[in-house]
């Protein structure tokens, strides 16, 4: 693999795609073919270029909006998904109805 391939990498899109193809990956689509493969970039970039492991392997965080429908609670969280969270005061489990990425 030539250098050039490696700098010009984007390794947080790399880092989430990974994560959006393992939320997909069933035994039918044999998906973790291709995760191996980003798996085997990611360690080559390591191991044998140098790059240093907290930048390929950079997390994503988003910052997710909630409202709660029941008692109209408003609040935000970091997490590393778009992910649905309990409602601080009834304990609602409530869907965000905006995420932004998170630096
Ligand atoms: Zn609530």
């Amino acid at each position: 693999m030539n250098k050039e391939f490696f700098d010009n990498m984007n390794w947080g899109l790399l880092a989430e795609q990974k994560k959006n193809l393992l939320a997909l990956c069933t035994n039918e689509n044999k998906l973790e073919g291709i995760i191996h493969i980003l798996d085997d970039i990611q360690d080559y970039a390591c191991d044998v270029l140098g790059i240093p492991e907290n930048v390929v392997f950079t997390e994503i965080n988003y910052l997710n909006f909630y409202i709660c429908k029941d008692c109209n609670e408003h609040w935000n969280d970091v997490a590393d998904s778009m992910c649905n969270d309990r409602c601080p005061v009834c304990n609602k489990e409530i869907e965000p109805y905006n995420s932004e990425l998170y630096e």
